[in-house]
């Protein structure tokens, strides 16, 4: 149904006067923002493309659906976070998984709170809070968002927050960021104590609630902790394999089997430092595919999904100004540096991961999903393949996790 969306043409914060609630400026492109990518596809595997995304539930594991300004800002300008409206219309998506990166209480319920203040002032975008929101979406025309917490961190000490953060909305969780917090390790860290006894707990009452975990940003044995301790399938919204790309970012093979072990899914990223492989040294589509392919191989074409985490703007300079926690690896991800011990793997190398990222080529932003069909048309998967790989296997987990 992607094709047909009925965007009704609302903008982010109308309802609002310019300049007088808030500090009004350009944003960013949502469509056509960098040239085209050609797959050189015939007519005819346009056309299936086209069939396939009109046919499927089309669901994107992992994006920010942010705007960005396209123009600095004055200093102490009254902002907002704009949301791609546009964009979501065009990415042929019937799903996507929003999130929010926020370690905080109030920061969470700050993003929750907006986000749906917004959605509440349009009819096109709605929130993901059953299976049912879902198909209805996909019936009518419109696109249902999945409110996803990048970490649990929130949660703090107090499992409860669990049952507080779903009653305000939030449906996927990872359970912890790059940096460790009360429930596991991350990946920036240099020693990965696995998962806590409340990350234990925090993982029993998600599987209970009906939360879908991630393990996107834990550290390997952290990762595999939780995907051993969790009774339901979970997912891994967007990562790569280290086989083919060796930095801490992405994760080793047993992990990523062992969720498909679960019947989880593993969606593959591109944004940031991107998952360059020595077959694709650039930031490009290809290195998601070439990720993709090589685990439909190893897992199973069951097993996997996509999760670009992009927004609409220029994302890959938030890498090019230095680096993030997630590119500090070596160092630790505090202020302050310390030697790493001379057993650990030198995996990282934070200057090589933001060499000449100028843009994502071919997905630099949440309209450009159906390319990821494009490309496997090209390789020549099949319709049912790839109507997997682009929704199907996640769905199953979502069905599978959410009460209802
Ligand atoms: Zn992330």
């Amino acid at each position: 149904m992607g094709k047909d969306k009925k965007w009704d043409g609302y903008t982010s914060w109308s309802y609002l006067e310019a300049d007088v609630d808030y500090h009004d400026y350009r944003l960013e492109k949502q469509v056509d923002r960098v040239p085209k990518y050609d797959f050189g596809l015939t007519k005819d595997q346009e056309d299936r493309v086209e069939e396939i995304i009109k046919k499927n539930i089309i669901i994107n594991l992992h994006e920010h659906l942010d705007v960005f300004p396209a123009e600095p800002l004055p200093r102490g300008a009254k902002t907002r976070t704009f949301t791609g409206y546009e964009g979501i219309a065009a990415s042929g998506c019937d799903v996507i998984f929003d999130n929010c990166v926020c370690s905080t209480m109030d920061r969470v319920i700050q993003f929750l709170g907006m986000r749906q203040c917004d959605f509440d002032h349009q009819g096109f975008v709605v929130t993901a809070r059953t299976v049912d929101d879902i198909t209805r979406a996909f019936k009518e025309g419109k696109v249902a968002i999945v409110n996803t917490l990048e970490q649990a961190s929130a949660i703090d000490r107090d499992v409860d927050n669990v049952d507080l953060l779903y009653g305000l909305g939030a449906r996927s969780m990872g359970i912890v960021y790059s940096e460790s917090n009360t429930l596991g390790s991350g990946l920036s860290e240099l020693g990965d104590g696995g998962l806590t006894d409340l990350g234990y707990d925090a993982v029993k009452r998600m599987n209970k609630t009906g939360v879908i975990i991630d393990v996107s940003h834990a550290g390997d044995k952290t990762a595999m902790d939780v995907i051993e301790a969790s009774e339901k399938p979970l997912i891994i919204s967007h990562v790569g394999s280290r086989t083919l790309t060796n930095n801490a970012r992405m994760l080793p093979d047993e992990v990523l089997q062992a969720c498909a072990e679960r019947d989880g899914v593993v969606g593959v990223e591109v944004a940031g430092f991107a998952p360059r492989t020595a077959k694709n040294p650039d930031a490009s589509i290809e290195c998601l595919l070439e990720h993709l392919e090589y685990l439909i191989d190893v897992i199973g074409v069951d097993h996997v999904g996509a999760g670009p985490d992009t927004l609409w703007g220029d994302h890959q300079g938030l890498y090019r100004q230095g680096p993030l926690g997630t590119v500090n690896y070596p160092k630790g991800s505090g202020h302050y540096p310390r030697d790493r011990p001379a057993e650990m793997p030198e995996i990282f190398d934070a200057g090589e991961m933001v060499r000449d990222l100028e843009y994502v080529k071919g997905l630099e932003s949440p309209t450009d999903f159906p390319n990821i069909a494009r490309g496997l048309v090209r390789d020549g998967y099949s319709d049912a393949e790839i109507a997997k790989v682009m929704g199907g296997n996640a769905l199953r987990v979502i069905k599978a996790c959410w009460p209802r």
